[in-house]
Order: C-alpha cells, then structure tokens, then sequence
C-alpha cells in the first residue's frame, strides 16, 4: 500500500504549508467543491494530496500545481499520469491562459496564506473560463473579500474581487484541522466569476489606482484622498458625496468614478 503522508517532511514556512490531517474538515471542504468526471479541476498546492486524493477518488483526475519538489516527486509516487497532471511552478508566476487552454476551469486549494492576495490578483487574469474557485484562506482575509460597504474590513480586496466575482463565505476551519496548526482560524470561500456580459466596462488599472488611493488614508475624506482626480463638483456630479469615506462607497461607485475620470488638458 501506498504511505498516505510523506513521512519525515518537515512543513515549509516559506511555502505556507499547513497540511489537512482531519478527515471531517477535508470531508466538507470536498463536499462543498462537488467535483464531477470531466471537470477540469485545477489545484493549488496539493502538498500531501488531502484534498487531492478525495477530488481524484470523485472526478477521475486532477491538474495540480505545486511549488515544493520534494512534494512534487512524492505526489509523482502517489497517482498514476491519468489521474494527476503535476505542474511544477509557482503558482504566482504561471501563465495561467496557457493552462488547459480552451477549457472552463474549477480552482480549489488550501492556499499559501503569505501570498494569498497576490494569487487572487493573478488569477483574475483567467477569470473569464473560470467557472468557479473555492479556497481556504485566513478567516481575516476571507472577511475582507465579502465585506460589505459600511463594515470596518471593506477595503481594496473587497472592491477589487467583488467587482469580478460574486463570493460567498462557506464556513470556518479551525486551526485543529491542520498539522502544524496554524495560529489562525481559516475559512472556506467560493468565488464565480461574473459574465462578462454583466460587468460594466472599466479599465481595471485605473480602478486599481483610484481604489487603492480611496483607501490609502482611510480616514480622509473622497475629497481629499481623490484630490488627484476629481474636484468636488466633479464626485457630486457623478454621485459620490465629497465628505464621505472611501469605507462607504458601493463597489459601482468606484466604477463610476473610474469610468469618468476627468481628462486634464
Ligand atoms: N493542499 C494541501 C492540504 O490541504 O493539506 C497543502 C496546503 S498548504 C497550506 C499550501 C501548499 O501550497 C503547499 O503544498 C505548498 O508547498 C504549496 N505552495 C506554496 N507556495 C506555492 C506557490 N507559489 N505555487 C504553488 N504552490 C505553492
């Protein structure tokens, strides 16, 4: 029989590996992805195939990507080429057009905690055949995703991935579920791309600059931290109060508001 775990793997900080050991947690999480034969399901991180194996059991095969080589050759001992397609890469760096191009993707994985908002970033470049991604993040990373306007953690991740992504927070893991355990509860988040057809055109960079400076000090008002873009006059005429905070600002707002940046002679 084949060993489960790779035995002797001392857990890499520098690769934010904390691996699923509790079969509840792994049972649910496995559950709530509903994987399907046929499906071109897409893993980050499968470290020592928790999650792996259960997807492989159920959908017949997996593409995964992994960073750590010691990983890689013990996950190559693991599964035969018809069930796991192994990219070794990072994660961050991929071109992610050219994985299964032509296919319609389903991303799952326990991601790597350090470098989560910069993987949610990169991925949105393949959101158009995605059809869905559920992750396990930080709790507290989670919370920022689905914010709600009005609420202390809506920030640049809420309006950035909500204007891309309907989300739904699924549930939360506790640190128990994981060897080593981490020092902080996770949770488990579902993200569908929206259609295209339903976005409202923006230059995504120019959304980005005007978030992220909305933000930047939090507690000025949009007068003030926008004063590179617009005068008051021009957020009133465009329905954004001058005294609000960047806090209170409905993702189409922001897109509003990067949609009619004033050209400056
Ligand atoms: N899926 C496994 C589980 O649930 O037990 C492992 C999860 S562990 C939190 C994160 C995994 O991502 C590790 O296997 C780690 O080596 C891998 N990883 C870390 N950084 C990565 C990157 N930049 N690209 C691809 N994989 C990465």
């Amino acid at each position: 029989m084949k060993q489960e775990w790779l035995e002797g793997h001392h857990a890499r900080k520098r690769f934010g590996q904390n691996f699923l050991h509790d079969r509840h947690w792994i049972d649910r999480i496995v559950r709530s992805i509903d994987p399907h034969p046929g499906e071109a399901i897409v893993e980050i991180g499968p470290g020592q195939a928790a999650l792996t194996r259960e997807i492989i059991a159920l959908a017949g095969h997996e593409t995964a990507v992994e960073i750590d080589r010691d990983l890689a050759a013990f996950l190559r001992t693991q599964f035969e080429e018809s069930e796991l397609t192994l990219i070794e890469a990072d994660a961050l760096k991929l071109d992610w057009n050219a994985v299964l191009p032509e296919k319609s993707l389903r991303i799952i994985g326990n991601l790597p905690y350090n470098i989560s908002s910069p993987l949610l970033f990169k991925l949105a470049e393949a959101a158009d055949r995605v059809v869905d991604q559920h992750f396990m993040l930080q709790k507290e990373v989670v919370d920022r995703m689905v914010a709600a306007p009005g609420s202390k953690t809506y920030g640049r991740l809420s309006v950035m991935l909500q204007y891309r992504y309907s989300m739904q927070k699924l549930f939360d893991v506790p640190p128990g579920a994981f060897v080593p355990a981490p020092k902080v509860t996770s949770s488990i988040v579902r993200m569908r791309p929206r259609p295209r057809e339903e976005l409202a055109p923006v230059d995504v960079e120019t959304l980005g600059q005007i978030v992220t400076a909305a933000f930047g000090q939090r507690r000025k008002t949009l007068r003030n931290a926008l004063s590179a873009w617009f005068t008051a006059e021009e957020l009133a005429a465009l329905d954004v109060r001058p005294e609000a905070r960047a806090e209170t600002l409905p993702v189409e707002a922001f897109v509003r508001l990067a949609q009619n940046v004033p050209e400056r002679a």
